[in-house]
């Protein structure tokens, strides 16, 4: 007997958060079984995959099947087709010069923001943005980054910096000393974002003080403002300091198809423990040619297929449908006097509780009464408290009428 675990893992709180809405759901749907539910809690994307991508899919999977132009294992990076049109159409457009070697294709920002930390030392200092996507939290956790659990479920030697009402869910900068920064804008779950000067705040505070920014960009393509930057790389400097990952999967319903991209640019160094500068994309290129063994040939002609005119085109409509639900949201929530926030740049909208409901009574008294589900804001952290999200991903049938069964309830 001398096999002994990783007791970091055993700091973990259950995530019990969608595991409690299904079990709520489940309950009130086998009391109620004439009650027809509208889901608009978990953030899954409803819309198939657009033709031109379906296309591409299918021819892929066509030259798999004749030993001519059969693919076996490819590049662990991604194919080049695909780096150069992500170059050419998500960074050039912007004004931002990528090499191919500083595009990383994997099958999910889940596991690239999840995994990113390992190639930093334990001893960094981790700061989260609170609410939070949970990924940032638990794999630093597994990781060994704290020592356990403070009384109000906060971890120690974690850093968090609140986005509340109060600040316009601008996170300030950390007080206290801090290595490693995560943020995710537009933001899950509160859908806000920050304007270029907001972002540009960040990243000078990195560069004086030696901070890197892994920047979470999975909901890029539903920015619909001016001033809000796509990529972190917009604000000169970036590439020294900051990550950047993307997802096909909400940009063009690939959550089940799987393909993301993540940019470690060449300027960016971290210190060894001597105290000399080293660059960090290599250490990702070992660490990913090491770990992992590319996504699918088919997945990323598809994913290729996003970029072409016919492609770009259809994807528009479908996030132009779900940005449409996200407006009705908004202006029916606002016009029953509810505080909303995000929805604008995002497909996540934010709402305040009526007179300062918990969350999850919040969430109880949506689905007893207007049989409706969102998520819980307390199940994003501290600050979620009172909070309730609920997404676009839905049709707009069901949007309309789960504004109407809320607009009915008693506390309007
Ligand atoms: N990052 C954020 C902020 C997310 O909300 C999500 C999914 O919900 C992801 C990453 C995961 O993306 P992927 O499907 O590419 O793993």
């Amino acid at each position: 007997m001398s096999v002994t675990i990783n007791e970091n893992y055993l700091l973990l709180q259950d995530s019990y958060l969608f595991v409690e809405i299904a079990r709520r759901v489940e309950k009130f749907q086998e009391e109620n079984p004439e009650k027809e539910i509208i889901r608009m809690g978990i953030g899954d994307v409803t819309k198939p995959l657009v033709p031109a991508v379906v296309n591409a899919f299918k021819e892929a999977v066509d030259e798999m099947s004749k030993s001519k132009s059969f693919m076996g294992y490819g590049p662990e990076q991604g194919y080049s087709f695909l780096a150069e049109a992500i170059i050419k159409n998500d960074f050039e457009p912007l004004g931002i010069k990528l090499g191919l070697d500083e595009v990383f294709i994997s099958d999910g920002a889940k596991c690239d923001s999840g995994n990113i930390q390992e190639i930093f030392s334990f001893d960094n200092v981790v700061a989260v943005t609170d609410p939070v996507y949970p990924v940032y939290v638990d794999t630093n956790v597994m990781a060994g980054r704290t020592e356990g659990l403070n009384e109000d479920g906060t971890y120690k030697g974690l850093v968090y910096l609140p986005a509340t009402e109060e600040n316009n869910f601008i996170p300030e900068l950390p007080k206290s000393d801090v290595d490693l920064l995560y943020l995710c804008f537009p933001n899950n779950p509160t859908g806000t974002t920050l304007t270029h000067d907001e972002l540009a705040k960040f990243v000078s505070y990195a560069k004086k003080n030696n901070v890197i920014i892994l920047f979470d960009a999975a909901y890029e393509a539903f920015i619909r403002e001016d001033n809000v930057p796509h990529s972190i790389y917009e604000i000169e400097g970036a590439k020294e300091v900051a990550i950047e990952f993307r997802s096909f999967s909400k940009t063009a319903g690939f959550t089940g198809t799987r393909c993301a991209y993540t940019i470690v640019p060449k300027e960016l160094k971290a210190f060894d423990s001597k105290g000399g500068k080293q660059d960090v994309n290599p250490l990702w290129n070992r660490r990913q040619t090491t770990k992992f063994n590319g996504v699918s040939y088919p997945v990323q002609r598809a994913a290729e297929a996003i970029y072409s005119d016919e492609g770009k085109k259809q994807i528009k409509e479908n996030i132009d449908y779900y940005m449409k639900n996200a407006k009705i949201i908004r202006e029916n929530l606002s016009n029953i006097g509810l505080n909303v926030y995000g929805g604008i740049n995002s497909p996540y909208i934010w709402v305040k509780t009526p007179n300062n409901m918990k969350s999850w009574d919040f969430f109880d008294l949506l689905l007893n009464e207007a049989n409706v589900v969102g998520t819980p804001g307390a199940g994003f952290g501290l600050t979620g408290e009172g909070y309730l999200r609920l997404t676009a991903f839905n049709t707009t049938e069901n949007t309309k009428e789960a504004m109407k069964r809320i607009a009915n309830l008693s506390f309007v």
